[in-house]
C-alpha cells in the first residue's frame, strides 16, 4: 500500500503544500514505492516561519510546569505509539523489525525521558555574583530551523525538537526527504500531545529546496543541522549573511584502537558495531587500527563476523542487518569496494555487488579490508555502509597519530586493559567522544564532535544550551 502524505503541518494543523510537487518514498529492502510526499515550496516555508515566529513570544512565556506537562503528555503517546514509529523507520530506511523497536523506536523514548529530566534541573537564571548583582539570564535564541537526516531518523528529531521545545524556541523541522515517514508520524504525536499552535511546524523538502529557505531565512535565528558535512558546509555559507547560529552535526570516520592486551571480545566488537544498522552510523568505529603482534587473529576474527553477519530484508524478525538507504548510497558504497581494491587493499570478506541470495532491495555485503593503510581513500572518506577497514600499528605514539590524522572528530575508541594507558590515549585523541573498553555513554552525555565532525554538542544539559542566548545584567539587585 502507497501510503499519502502530501501535507505539511504549519501552525497547528495539517495544510497542502501551496504547489504540486510530489516525492516517492521508496522502501530499500524492495526498491518498491511505499509513499509519496510534498517538497516544499519557498511560500510553505514562509508560511510556517511566520506561525514560529508569530507563536514566540507566548511559547517563551509558558510556565515549565506547563511545558512540562506538555512533555509529559509527548512521553505517553510516543509510548503508546512506538510500534508505528518502529514500522514507519523500518520501511522508510530498512532497519530490520527488531533493530528498529529496540534501537531506533527506542531511542525516541529515551532522549523524551532524559531531556524532561534535565529540564527540571536546568536553571535558566543565576548570579554571576550575588554581592555585586551580576546577574546571568539563559533565554530561548528564537525561532528555529531543524534540518535531520536519514539514518538514526527519530534519534536525530528528538535530539533537536526536545531541547528546543525546553528551551522555548519555536521552530520547523525539515526532515530528510528520503526517510520522512518517523518525522511525520512524530509529528501527530505533538498535536496530540496539544502543543500551542505555531510552535512546532513540518514542511517536507529537499536540500536545495525547504533546507537552502530555512538556512537563509532572515526570521531564522538558529539553524541545528544533522547530516553530511558536504551540506553541512553549505548551510554555514546560507546562513553568513544573516548570521545565524548555525550548530552542526556531521560525518565521522572513527579510529578504534585496539591493543595487544585488549579483552578478547574487543575486535569482534568493534566489527559488529560497524556492521549494525548497515554501517549508517556516523559514529561508527570504521577504522580498526591493530597492534602488530596481534594482527593476524584480529584479521580472523573480522572475517568471521563478516560471514557470520546476515543480511535481508526489514520485514523480518531478528538479528540480521537490513539493506542500506537508497540507491544512491548503495552506488557510492559499491564504487569505495572497488576503490578500496583498486588501491591495494586486501579484501578478506564481502566485496561488491549484493549478497547472493538477495535479488533486489539495496543490499551490501559485510565487507572487511585488511592491510589498509590510512592514505587509502577507504581509510579517509565516511563509506557509511558495513565496510570495515584494519590498518596495522606498531605503537601507542602511532595509534594516536593515526587516529587523529582525519578530517573527521567525532567518536574514537580504545581497547586495553591497561587504564593508564587509556586515559592517557583518550586525552590525546582530537574527538568529541572517546569511548574505552565498550563501556557505554550514560544518558544526558553530551554528543559531537571536533573538526569537520562539527561544532555542536547534543544530549542532556549542553543540547538545552545550544538553544538559548546567554543575557549579563548588571545592578539587577
Ligand atoms: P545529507 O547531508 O545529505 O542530508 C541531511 C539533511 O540535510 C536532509 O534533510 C537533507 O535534505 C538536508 N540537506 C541536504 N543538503 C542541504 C542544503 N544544501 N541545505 C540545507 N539542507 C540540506 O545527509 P544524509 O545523507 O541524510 O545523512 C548522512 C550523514 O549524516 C552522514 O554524513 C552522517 O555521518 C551524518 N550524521 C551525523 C550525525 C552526528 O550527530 N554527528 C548523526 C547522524 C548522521
Amino acid at each position: 500500500m502507497i501510503e499519502e502524505k502530501r501535507d505539511f503541518y504549519i501552525d497547528g494543523q495539517w495544510v497542502k503544500p501551496s504547489q504540486i510537487n510530489d516525492l516517492e518514498v521508496i522502501d530499500p529492502s524492495t526498491e518498491e514505492v511505499c509513499a509519496i510526499i510534498s517538497l516544499g515550496s519557498k511560500k510553505d516555508t514562509d508560511d510556517a516561519v511566520k506561525a514560529a515566529k508569530n507563536s514566540f513570544e507566548s511559547w517563551w512565556g509558558t510556565s515549565k510546569e506547563k511545558k512540562i506537562e506538555l512533555l509529559n503528555n509527548l512521553l505517553e503517546i510516543y509510548m503508546r505509539r512506538s510500534s508505528e514509529m518502529a514500522e514507519a523507520i523500518s520501511k522508510e530506511m530498512g532497519a530490520p523489525k527488531d533493530w528498529s523497536i529496540n534501537q531506533q523506536s527506542q531511542s525516541g523514548e529515551d532522549h523524551i525521558k532524559t531531556f524532561i529530566n534535565n529540564y527540571k534541573k536546568f536553571k535558566f537564571e543565576n548570579y554571576l555574583n550575588e554581592d555585586e548583582g551580576n546577574y546571568i539570564a539563559y533565554e530561548p535564541i528564537g525561532v528555529c530551523a531543524l534540518i535531520t537526516p536519514w539514518n538514526w531518523p527519530i534519534n536525530q528529531i528528538a535530539l533537536k525538537v526536545l531541547p528546543a521545545l525546553a528551551a522555548g524556541c519555536t521552530m520547523i523541522l525539515k526532515p530528510s526527504e528520503i526517510a520522512p515517514l518517523s518525522g511525520m508520524l512524530f509529528t501527530e504525536m505533538i498535536h496530540e500531545a496539544g502543543f500551542p499552535k505555531g510552535v512546532f511546524n513540518l514542511v517536507n523538502g529537499d536540500g536545495p529546496g525547504v533546507g537552502t529557505s530555512l538556512s537563509s531565512h532572515p526570521d531564522i535565528d538558529m539553524v541545528s543541522f544533522t547530516g553530511s558535512t558536504r551540506a553541512g558546509k553549505l548551510i554555514t555559507k546560507n546562513a553568513a549573511d544573516t548570521i545565524k547560529r548555525v550548530s552542526l552535526e556531521l560525518g565521522g570516520k572513527g579510529a578504534n584502537i585496539v591493543f595487544a592486551d585488549a579483552d578478547e571480545k574487543a575486535v569482534k566488537r568493534g566489527v559488529r558495531r560497524v556492521f549494525n544498522n548497515s554501517g549508517q552510523s556516523c559514529n561508527a568505529p570504521t577504522r580498526l587500527l591493530v597492534e602488530k603482534s596481534i594482527y593476524e587473529r584480529a584479521v580472523k576474527e573480522a572475517i568471521e563476523v563478516a560471514e557470520k553477519t546476515e543480511v535481508d530484508v526489514a520485514n523480518k524478525e531478528g538479528k540480521h542487518i537490513g539493506p542500506v538507504v537508497s540507491k544512491m548510497q548503495y552506488n557510492k558504497i559499491q564504487n569505495l569496494i572497488n576503490k578500496g581494491i583498486e588501491e591495494g587493499a586486501k579484501l578478506v570478506a564481502g566485496g561488491p555487488d549484493r549478497p547472493s541470495h538477495l535479488n533486489k532491495g539495496y543490499f551490501v555485503r559485510p565487507t572487511v579490508f585488511a592491510g589498509v593503510n590510512n592514505e587509502m581513500t577507504i581509510a579517509k572518506e565516511e563509506i557509511f555502509g558495513p565496510v570495515v577497514s584494519i590498518i596495522p600499528f606498531s605503537n601507542e605514539e602511532e595509534a594516536i597519530k593515526i587516529s587523529n590524522d582525519t578530517a573527521y572528530g567525532l567518536t574514537n575508541y580504545i581497547q586495553t586493559t591497561d587504564t593508564k594507558k587509556a586515559q592517557r590515549i583518550a586525552r590525546q585523541l582530537r574527538s568529541g567522544m572517546v569511548e574505552i573498553n565498550g563501556v557505554s555513554f550514560a544518558d544526558g552525555s553530551p554528543f559531537g564532535g571536533y573538526k569537520q565532525s562539527g561544532n555542536g554538542r547534543e544530549g542532556g544539559k549542553w543540547g538545552i544550551e545550544e538553544f538559548l542566548e546567554v543575557k549579563s545584567i548588571s545592578g539587577w539587585k
